[in-house]
């Protein structure tokens, strides 16, 4: 990997640090955007609109087949289950049920104990092994807007974080992402921070969410993330503690070290 690069791949780390309820906190929407980035995830409008819950819609799951044989009909499609439970789960369960072979399964729940996660993260699999379709009536619009769209056969990811707005991502992916992946990437443990002065060059480390930072390798001070001064979210840097240091101390998170 070159310098460049390694600075980009830095920069965007430092964009996924967000400062939460008494420090410093994963920035759970950047993340995961961040994380769509990496897969390369193509958008999958039809699912993220149904998985967003948006009040009032009345969805529809068909089987493809039957779907374009009914609007080529104009008569009301057979096997249409209407889904009331807007889950990866239950929209699996439904798709099989109209004799769609669907599987899904979670690859990511965050618990967020002792780490620097405040806002959590859960990423599902819908694998549509049967295309099938998603018809979608909005009764408050006037005649009723229908809309129809097509589940091609793939792997797609769910992602939801619920606070401090409730956000919902379904990308289709080339490769499903394992746990053990996810946890590889230092903003998905999210236990261990390193943070350097760019002026005295004074290091620190951070672990398991507390907001309290200790020095590496040296005599500085350790200090509460509260005394430093001025987040700054877009670099991920603050001031530095140091009496005297003019600095801003770089923020990021740590891969865990190989145990
Ligand atoms: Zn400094």
């Amino acid at each position: 990997m070159t310098s460049q690069s390694n600075r980009d791949r830095d920069r965007k780390q430092a964009r996924l640090i967000a400062t939460g309820e008494g420090g410093f906190a994963v920035d759970a929407v950047a993340t995961v955007d961040a994380l769509w980035e990496a897969l390369g995830a193509a958008p999958a409008p039809a699912l993220e609109a149904l998985f967003a819950h948006k009040p009032g819609l009345i969805w529809h799951l068909v089987p493809t087949v039957q779907a374009a044989a009914a609007s080529r009909t104009g008569t009301a499609s057979t096997g249409a289950q209407r889904l009331t439970d807007l889950t990866p789960a239950a929209v699996a369960a439904a798709a099989n049920e109209a004799g769609c072979p669907t599987l899904t399964w979670q690859v990511w729940s965050d618990h967020g104990r002792d780490s620097f996660i405040v806002h959590h993260r859960r990423i599902a699999v819908l694998r549509v092994m049967t295309a099938w379709s998603l018809t979608r009536f909005d009764p408050a619009r006037t005649g009723g807007a229908y809309s129809r769209a097509e589940i091609l056969p793939g792997d797609y990811l769910v992602a939801t974080v619920d606070h401090p707005v409730p956000a919902v991502w379904c990308g289709r992916v080339e490769v499903v992402p394992t746990a053990s992946a996810l946890a590889e990437r230092p903003e998905f443990t999210a236990k261990r921070l390193a943070a350097d002065c760019t002026v005295c060059h004074q290091r620190w480390y951070g672990l398991d969410g507390k907001p309290r930072l200790l020095p590496v390798d040296t005599p500085g001070p350790a200090w509460w993330i509260d005394e430093g001064s001025g987040f700054a979210a877009a670099t991920g840097t603050i001031g530095c503690p140091v009496p005297g240091c003019t600095g801003r101390v770089w923020v990021r998170f740590l891969a865990e070290p190989e145990s």
